[in-house]
Order: C-alpha cells, then sequence, then structure tokens
C-alpha cells in the first residue's frame, strides 16, 4: 500500500484572512479517511498561525516555506525554525528554487538549514532540481547529485531517511508543463537508488515527492508512478477544490 505526502506551498500568496477561508474549506471538503495520505499546507509565515489555530484538532500539518539556520541572533527579517517550531510547524521546505534563484541561496546555506531543522526533530523538505539548459545539456543527474552531497555534507547520515526530497525540475515551476510520467519516474529512480547506495540507507525509507505544475488533471498519471511519493503543489493548492481533487486522488491510488 503506498502512503503519500501532499504538500501545498502557498508561496506569497493569501493574507491571513485569506489563508484561513482557504484551509477551513479544505478541511470541510477532506477531512475523512485519510490514514495513507498526509496533508501538508505551508502558507506564508504571517499566516502560520492563524492556521495553526484552525487546523489543532485536525490531522492536517502544518509547515512553512523557509527559515534561516540560527536558533536567534541579530538577522533582521529572519525566522529561526525554533520559532516555527513553536508556532506548531512540523516541516519546513528549503532550496526551494525560487529561493535559489531570487534570494541566491547556495548549497552550502540550504546545508545549514537542513541541519538546524533536523537537529529539532522536524522534517525538513529538501527541493532540488536542474534548469530546462540542464535538462538538454544531460547534466541533470549532475546537478542533482551536487544538490543532494552539498545538503548531507555535515548531517548524521542515520538522519537522511527523516528528509523528504522535493525533485521540482526548475522548468516546471509555475509554468503549467510538468514533467512527463516518463521524466519523473526515471529522475525519482534515479535519486532514491544514488541517495539509497551513496548514504546505505534503504530505499524503501525515503521519500521523494515531485514538485513543477501539479495540478488536479496530471496527478493520478504522476502519483502512480513507482517512485513517486507525492506532491508538493504550488498554484493548484491555492483552489482548495482543486487541492482537494489532488488529495482524494492521492487517496485513491493509496488504496489500490
Ligand atoms: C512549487 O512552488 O513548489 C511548485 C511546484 O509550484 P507549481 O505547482 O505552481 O508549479
Amino acid at each position: 500500500m503506498k502512503k503519500f505526502l501532499i504538500a501545498g506551498n502557498w508561496k506569497m500568496f493569501t493574507n491571513v484572512f485569506e489563508s484561513k477561508v482557504l484551509v477551513e474549506t479544505l478541511i470541510a471538503n477532506i477531512w475523512k479517511d485519510n490514514q495513507n495520505t498526509t496533508v501538508l499546507v505551508c502558507p506564508p509565515f504571517t499566516s502560520l498561525c492563524g492556521v495553526a489555530d484552525v487546523i489543532k484538532d485536525t490531522d492536517l500539518k502544518l509547515g512553512a516555506q523557509n527559515c534561516h539556520y540560527e536558533e536567534k541572533g541579530a538577522y533582521t527579517g529572519e525566522i529561526s525554525p525554533q520559532m516555527l517550531q513553536y508556532l506548531g510547524c512540523n516541516y519546513i521546505i528549503i532550496g526551494h528554487s525560487e529561493r535559489r534563484t531570487h534570494f541566491k541561496e547556495d548549497d552550502e546555506i540550504i546545508a545549514r538549514k537542513l541541519s538546524s531543522i533536523l537537529d529539532l526533530g522536524l522534517i525538513p523538505i529538501l527541493c532540488i532540481g536542474e534548469t530546462f539548459e540542464q535538462r538538454m545539456n544531460n547534466m541533470t543527474n549532475t546537478i542533482l547529485t551536487k544538490q543532494i552531497e552539498k545538503a548531507f555534507e555535515n548531517i548524521d547520515k542515520s538522519l537522511i531517511k527523516q528528509v523528504v526530497i522535493a525533485y521540482e525540475p526548475v522548468w516546471a515551476i509555475g509554468t503549467g508543463i510538468s514533467a512527463t510520467p516518463e521524466q519523473a519516474q526515471e529522475t525519482h529512480r534515479w535519486v532514491k537508488d544514488f541517495i539509497s547506495s551513496t548514504y546505505s540507507v534503504n530505499r524503501e525509507d525515503l521519500t521523494v515527492i515531485y514538485g513543477g505544475s501539479m495540478n488536479d488533471k496530471n496527478c493520478y498519471e504522476l502519483l502512480n508512478l513507482a517512485d513517486v511519493d507525492g506532491g508538493l503543489i504550488g498554484g493548484a493548492s491555492l483552489n482548495a477544490e482543486t487541492f482537494t481533487s489532488i488529495i482524494e486522488t492521492a487517496k485513491s491510488i493509496s488504496k489500490i
């Protein structure tokens, strides 16, 4: 029986009032029989408190879209993983391509964040992925190798199985063009094989989710793939009906 993680990355959308309405609608839509599908919402920082309050008696999980690697300090405008833990976040997304590109986050910064999150017992969602140009030049596996090796360099290797990997081809994020099922399966299989052989981790203990224009139309094909353990969903998670439909699809596959 397959288990899924379906995560909504709301990016910089929804103020606190809109966030609460979105999550209330979601709860009303999906809140039954969810054992094999973990549903996670990652609203903007300013909505975390409000959303935490709405979901407190449900199985819905709360995540943040980013964090700093330090616990506290003179880092104006930053938020620490400890602060997020106090708000009830179980997951933190790191290394999203939008942060790598717009905020110049490199593999070293991402590695420090990963380590801080793991130290607290929280679950990092580590985003990795290649650009279109890199894929065209057959560099996908080289790029992913570098991103993974750098992220895992300084952590206790026994913690690797706690890390959720989100394979997000950069060219598929927000473009409406998702990876084909063949591309997604091939890359997910490679990621699992690479991590399990390099770090001696059981392949079955790894969680690799797909992100990049997943929606209610293409989710069945993508979630049905052998090595896809869920989705990180941006645009389509902002609409309660569409996100519900993706969750229901995951639930139905997990019962097969
Ligand atoms: C994302 O933000 O991680 C993402 C995959 O976005 P979208 O689903 O909109 O492509």
